[in-house]
C-alpha cells in the first residue's frame, strides 16, 4: 500500500480514467511502452510456482502485444496449475525444458518479466538470461526488490497486483480491454487480493473490477473456476496443519508446521499450500501468521501475513526472500527447527512493540 493510503485517510485520489493518480513512475512506465514499440518478438515469464497475478498478468500481456501484431512466447519455470488451465485456451503455456527454453530465448528480441522483481523467482530463466544478453523489462508491485533487474523496470508497490498496472498500461499504450485480456486481469487482481479481502484491496482495485465485469465476465463462475481443483487430500493436508497450529506471543502469532512426509503421505504437487497460511488470520486477536512448509528435506518454505498491523517484508528480505507489507515469504535451507529460529523470535519482537489495540475490539 502506499504511505498515503494510511488507515482512516481519504483513498489516493483516481483520475476519471482510472490510472494511479501521482504514479510516481511515469518515466518508467514511458520507458516501457518505447520497449514494447522497439521490439517485435516478446518471450513472457513469471515466478516459480505461478499464481493467478503471474499467469493473468502473462495472458493479458500476451493479448495485448498479439492486438499489436507481435509475437509471444510464454515460458515459465513452473507447469501451469491446474486451477488455471482455462487461461491456456488464449494463449499457449510451455513446459519447461532447458533446450527449448534456450532455443525461445534465441528466437526472441526481447523479455518482459511479470510479477516478480527478483531474478531468483524466475527459476531456471535466470541462468538462461545470463548467457543470452537479451533485453529485459520487468512489471511488478513487490516492495522488497523495487530497483528490478531489467533495463525497464516499471515497479509499482501500491498496486494490488501487478495486473492491475497492466490494466493502466495497456489502456495508456491505445490498446483494446478485449473480453478475454478483462478475465485474464480479473484472475489476476481477484488471487492477488484474496477475493477482494486483504490490505492491498482499495478503491482503484474495486473500480478495476467493476471495469473488467462490463465485459461480460462472469464473477462466480472465474472464482469457482480458480478455487475448485483441490484434491481431498491437499484438505486433508490442511486440515492436519491446521489442528497442529500453536498460538504464541499471547495468541497474536499462528504457527504452522508441515514435514515433508505430511506433503508425500497427502500427495501435494509442488509447495501447493495456496491459502493455508491465511486460514488462521480468522482467528481473534491475530496479528501474525507463520508457516513453516519442509517442502522436502532441508528445503523450508516459510510464508508470513500479516493481518494489517505488523511489517512483515524485511523479516524474509533480510534472509533473502521478499514479498509485500503483509505477505511475504522465504525459501530456507535447514530443518524447521533452523528456520523457526531464525524468524520467530524477530516476528515476537515486531508484535510485542505494537501499541495496544484501542476501542472494543
Ligand atoms: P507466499 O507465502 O508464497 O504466498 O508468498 C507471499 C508473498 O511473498 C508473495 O507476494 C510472493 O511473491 C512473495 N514471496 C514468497 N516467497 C518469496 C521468495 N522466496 N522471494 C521473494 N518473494 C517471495
Ligand atoms: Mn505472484
Ligand atoms: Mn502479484
Amino acid at each position: 500500500m502506499s504511505a498515503a493510503s494510511t488507515p482512516g485517510a481519504p483513498d489516493s485520489p483516481v483520475s476519471p480514467g482510472g490510472s494511479l493518480a501521482g504514479s510516481k513512475s511515469a518515466a518508467d512506465r514511458a520507458a516501457f511502452h518505447e520497449f514494447v514499440a522497439r521490439h517485435g518478438r516478446f518471450l513472457l515469464t513469471t515466478h516459480i510456482n505461478p499464481d493467478g497475478d503471474g499467469l493473468g498478468s502473462e495472458v493479458a500481456t500476451a493479448m495485448w502485444l498479439a492486438e499489436r501484431g507481435k509475437t509471444t512466447r510464454i515460458v515459465n519455470d513452473s507447469i501451469l496449475p491446474p486451477a488455471f488451465a482455462f487461461l491456456a485456451r488464449n494463449v499457449p503455456f510451455e513446459a519447461f525444458e532447458p533446450e527449448a527454453a534456450e532455443q525461445r530465448l534465441t528466437e526472441c528480441d526481447a523479455v518482459i518479466v511479470l510479477d516478480t522483481s527478483n531474478r531468483q523467482r524466475i527459476g531456471r530463466l535466470a541462468p538462461l538470461l545470463d548467457r543470452h544478453p537479451i533485453p529485459i523489462a520487468v512489471v511488478d508491485h513487490h516492495v522488497t526488490h523495487a530497483r528490478g533487474f531489467g533495463q525497464v523496470n516499471v515497479i509499482e508497490p501500491e498496486a494490488s497486483a501487478t495486473g492491475e498496472i497492466l490494466y493502466d498500461l495497456i489502456r495508456e499504450g491505445g490498446g483494446t480491454i478485449t473480453p478475454a485480456i478483462a478475465e485474464a486481469l480479473y484472475v489476476a487482481l481477484m488471487t492477488d487480493t484474496g477475493s477482494f479481502r486483504y490490505s492491498n484491496t482499495d478503491s482503484h482495485a474495486h473500480r478495476m473490477a467493476a471495469d473488467l465485469l462490463g465485459h461480460g465476465l462472469d464473477p462466480q463462475r472465474l472464482h469457482s473456476q480458480v478455487h475448485a481443483h483441490a484434491s481431498a487430500g491437499r484438505l486433508r493436508f490442511f486440515g492436519e496443519v491446521l489442528s497442529g497450529l500453536e498460538l504464541k506471543s499471547a495468541g497474536r502469532l499462528v504457527v504452522l508446521d508441515a514435514s515433508p512426509e505430511q506433503f508425500q503421505r497427502h500427495g501435494l504437487i509442488g509447495a501447493d499450500t495456496d491459502g493455508l497460511v491465511d486460514l488462521p488470520r480468522s482467528i481473534a486477536g491475530v496479528e501474525a501468521v507463520a508457516l513453516f512448509s519442509e517442502v522436502e528435506p532441508g528445503k523450508v518454505k516459510v510464508s508470513l501475513r500479516s493481518t494489517g498491523r505488523v511489517a512483515i517484508d524485511q523479516v524474509c528480505s533480510r534472509l533473502g526472500g521478499g514479498g509485500h507489507v503483509h505477505a511475504a515469504g522465504v525459501l530456507l535451507r535447514g530443518s524447521r527447527a533452523d528456520a523457526r529460529a531464525r524468524i520467530l523470535p524477530e516476528i515476537e519482537r515486531l508484535i510485542d512493540a505494537l501499541p495496544p489495540v484501542d476501542g472494543n475490539a
